[in-house]
């Protein structure tokens, strides 16, 4: 016999209510609704507590990683923090896309190891993003990647693959931080750098899988400069996904964000951007109803794009496979989102 306490989270969850659920009926009550969510977001993830600084920068060496000729580059995001991040270019690449500037496409990696790792298993969607012009940016998540911390690192495949996302987790709470708050931080500072290359034309897309599409939501939502946002194998609602999967991640928990919103709330937040959503029919991490807890959430999201008249820059993508990244429809995506 256990007595065990999962019942009891989901009853507060059930029994409770979300402080910033989605009912705003104007663009104007929706401004508003934006504008203290985001407060409260930026509160609660640690983001206003991180702390400014000079944007040192390095471009350390070009180095061939995955078939892709890539510049490594650290950027200094808070005092003493350094992000290393892969810079890919076109011309560098083999391709040579029509136009002057440059659209600019971060895409952030997942829990599978760090910026290489997703060299490979996002590499065709990076290669038709380099062949439509884009400057491609991988940043290593802190944690991950060359930010691992001494425990995690090493070149055994187990410690690649690993992460510190526990340790970063459990000493930030301490201070009022948390990992996503850092992350979303990181990626407005890498983002402050790229929009202010030379070549850069302003349009700024975010695209991530699993651990990279949370990272993507969450930029997205806190952040009016990213133009499109494409999260794969990340939106559902949190009640079957975290709270009935609390052995997740623990950088998908943030104090008091059960109080406060859904994910449907920050997919709201990214309107009317267009923004889509890729879900694995048989993905175990949308909960046990499976996409049912993602349509759910992206009718919350839709409520939001419905006061700007834009919901069709609302796309849901449903594959028949598991927690995987596919891509389909994603380059189409991108080139309407320029478009537009
Ligand atoms: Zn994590």
């Amino acid at each position: 016999m256990y007595y065990t306490m999962l019942d009891y989270y989901l009853n507060l969850f059930d029994n409770g209510k979300r402080a910033f659920a989605f009912q705003a009926e104007t663009p104007e009550a929706y401004a508003a609704w934006k504008s203290a969510l985001r407060a409260r977001l930026a509160e609660i993830t640690g983001l206003n507590r991180c702390i400014p600084c000079e944007p040192v920068h390095e471009l350390v060496k070009t180095e061939q990683a995955e078939g892709f000729t890539a510049e490594y580059h650290t950027l200094q995001t808070e005092p003493g923090v350094v992000m290393p991040f892969y810079l890919m270019r076109p011309e560098a690449n083999g391709v040579q896309p029509a136009g002057g500037k440059r659209p600019v496409l971060i895409v952030p990696h997942g829990h599978g190891g760090g910026k290489r790792q997703i060299l490979g298993y996002q590499g065709r969607f990076i290669r038709e993003a380099l062949e439509d012009g884009f400057i491609v940016a991988c940043p290593d998540e802190r944690g991950s990647g060359d930010r691992r911390e001494f425990p995690e690192q090493g070149d055994e495949p187990q410690q690649v693959r690993g992460n510190s996302h526990r340790e970063l987790m459990q000493l930030g709470l301490n201070f009022g931080r948390t990992v996503i708050g850092g992350a979303v931080w990181d990626l407005m500072r890498l983002s402050d750098w790229l929009l202010a290359l030379p070549e850069a034309s302003g349009f700024l897309a975010c695209a991530g899988m699993s651990g990279g599409g949370q990272q993507t939501l969450w930029f997205a939502a806190l952040d009016d400069r990213v133009n499109a946002a494409i999260t794969s194998g990340y939106f559902y609602g949190v009640r079957d996904s975290l709270i009935e999967l609390p052995q997740n991640c623990a950088c998908n928990f943030v104090p008091h964000f059960f109080e406060t919103a859904d994910m449907g709330e920050l997919g709201a937040l990214i309107a009317p951007r267009p923004f889509f959503v890729e879900s694995g029919a048989n993905d175990p991490l949308s909960g046990k109803r499976r996409v049912a807890n993602v349509t759910e959430q992206l009718d919350v999201t839709r409520a939001a794009y419905r006061l700007f008249g834009a919901e069709d820059r609302v796309v849901h993508s449903v594959h028949d496979g598991g927690h995987e990244w596919r891509g389909d429809g994603m380059r189409a995506f991108l080139r309407r989102a320029m478009a537009d």
